[in-house]
C-alpha cells in the first residue's frame, strides 16, 4: 500500500461549503486531526469523521465513489493519476468535459455539481 493516500478525504468532501467558510478552512486540504490527541482521537475529531465517511462510501473505480447519501463523486485528479496522465489544466478540462457529456447522455436528469 502506498504510504501516501492517493485520494485523501478533503474538507470539500467532508463538510458543507458553509461549514468550510465558517471555520476558515482550505476546501482542497486533506482532513487532519484537530482534537487534543492523547491516547486516541476524540469522537469529534475531523480525522475520525473522515475515516467514518470513507467507511460508508462505496468505491466504484479509482477516483469514483458513491457517498453515504447515494451521490456519485468523480475526483478528476485521481482519475488522471490512474490513467497516468499529467494533472494539467488541459487534461482536467478534457476529463471534465468527457464526464459531463457522459452524464448528460446516460443520466440526463442528474444534477451535476462541479467543485474546483
Ligand atoms: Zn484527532
Amino acid at each position: 500500500m502506498s504510504p501516501v493516500d492517493p485520494s485523501p478525504i478533503t474538507y470539500r468532501i467532508l463538510l458543507s461549503d458553509a461549514e468550510i467558510r465558517a471555520r476558515g478552512l482550505d476546501p482542497s486540504a486533506p482532513v487532519t486531526c484537530n482534537c487534543h490527541f492523547d491516547e486516541g482521537h476524540e469522537a469529534t475529531c475531523d480525522l475520525v469523521a473522515a475515516h467514518a465517511y470513507r467507511a460508508r462510501c462505496k468505491t466504484l473505480a479509482p477516483g469514483v465513489w458513491i457517498d453515504p447519501d447515494g451521490e456519485l463523486h468523480f475526483a478528476i485528479p485521481d482519475i488522471l493519476a490512474y490513467l497516468d496522465l499529467p494533472d494539467t489544466p488541459a487534461h482536467r478540462e478534457g476529463a471534465t468535459a468527457t464526464l459531463r457529456a457522459m452524464l448528460a447522455e446516460l443520466a440526463p436528469h442528474t444534477k451535476v455539481i462541479e467543485r474546483p
